[in-house]
């Protein structure tokens, strides 16, 4: 494969040489699609089926994610629901990792409660653990790797081995939303399916809603497609293109979310007003503890740049209180237990300049201190 810079910036490019040599690709917005004659085909015929603008870019994520075959749909729920579509069968089981993301959880129990499907939940850590959790009726394993948001690491390949060698009809699906293949590869460590919200790092500018599905099986694509063009979730064609577009800075924009993101994570450790700061080292995404002195309102109300609002992965600092916006509809208990707090913060680390970054933070807690003094 070419590096992933080369190919996220000229992988798409090129398919209308044949007609005006266009650099950037076409955005076709044609539903229907003339037959040359009676059972001929140019391979187009209605776009719940294909679109060329989608199939440039599902083309551009099967490659960056090393998989045969993308699906790329209306969001990242939508994503998740597609791949569920493979077995939800009523008595069926799967395993997923503890800390994910919320709306993950609340759709596992939507299935649970219309199907009659069962889950369990695993700490992401302990691979014997999980492979004692294995039953007959267990189909998928579902890993969001870090976690979603105290930022553990799950080491996929270790799971997959340890999955596959028990098992090898067990499917290992990968939530690659908040790394991204820039710095994490599902598919080359074992996993058999990867997903994404695209509305976050992939999109990256906090305005297409999307969704991916990436497979390796010639087999399990079969029967995604069959299921899409049944269902109808695709992306359509002016989404696609946006997100053929933002995909071209992928590469640049990663890399600079994680230079804002450690620089930030540094600096965040070093204040009063902060108890403890989580982050993986890579990639944009940074949680950490509010000193219990310190009142989270405050603290929100005092963002002069960076906005309190419920998202990641765009060029905007967004920061999340995963206790009352993501992981809302998680019991309290499990939100304790995984240290879910109403103190805990997310932050979506932008690309806004580093001092600007830095001061996104520090300033409301160094407000926040000269006010309220330590105890
Ligand atoms: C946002 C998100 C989703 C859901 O995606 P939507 O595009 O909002 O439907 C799934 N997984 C993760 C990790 C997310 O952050």
């Amino acid at each position: 494969m070419t590096k992933i810079s080369t190919q996220l910036i000229q992988g798409s490019n090129g398919s209308d040489d044949d007609k005006t040599g266009a650099v950037s690709a076409p955005l076709y917005f044609s539903t229907a699609f003339r037959h040359p004659g009676l059972g001929q085909s140019t391979g187009y015929d209605y776009s719940r089926l294909a679109t060329p603008t989608r199939e440039l870019l599902e083309s551009q994520l099967a490659t960056i994610e090393h998989g045969e075959q993308a699906f790329a749909v209306s969001s990242g729920m939508a994503a998740i629901d597609l791949v569920f579509s493979t077995f939800t069968k009523t008595g069926d089981h799967f395993i997923a990792s503890d800390d994910l993301y919320g709306g993950s959880f609340r759709y596992f129990d939507n299935q649970k409660a219309k199907y009659l499907i069962d889950y369990e939940t695993w700490n992401g850590q302990d691979t014997d653990q999980l492979v004692q959790l294995i039953k007959p009726s267990t189909r998928l394993i579902w890993l969001e790797t870090p976690s979603n948001p105290t930022m553990k690491i799950i080491d996929i390949k270790k799971v997959a081995r340890a999955v596959h060698q028990l098992r090898s009809d067990i499917l290992i699906a990968v939530d690659n939303t908040f790394l991204t293949p820039i710095y994490q590869q599902p598919l080359t460590e074992g996993a058999d399916i990867v997903v994404h919200s695209a509305t976050k790092y992939l999109g990256g500018h906090n305005d297409i809603l999307a969704g991916a599905v990436v497979v390796q099986l010639a087999e399990l694509a079969e029967k995604l497609a069959a299921q899409l063009v049944t269902t109808g979730q695709t992306l359509d064609p002016f989404d696609s293109w946006l997100l053929l577009r933002s995909l071209k800075t992928l590469s640049v924009r990663m890399h600079a979310h994680t230079q804002n993101a450690q620089f930030l994570a540094q600096k965040l450790a070093t204040l009063a007003g902060v108890d403890r700061v989580l982050y993986a080292g890579v990639g944009g995404m940074i949680s950490f503890y509010l000193n219990d002195n310190y009142d989270v309102n405050t603290f929100l109300q005092g963002l002069k740049v960076c906005s309190f609002a419920e998202s990641l992965g765009g060029v905007e600092s967004l920061v999340t209180v995963p206790d009352v916006q993501t992981h809302h509809d998680m019991p309290v208990v499990n939100r304790r237990a995984l240290g879910i707090t109403p103190n805990l913060i997310r932050l979506s680390v932008g690309l806004e300049d580093k001092m600007i970054c830095s001061q996104i933070c520090s300033t409301p807690l160094i407000m926040l201190r000269k006010t309220r003094p330590d105890p």
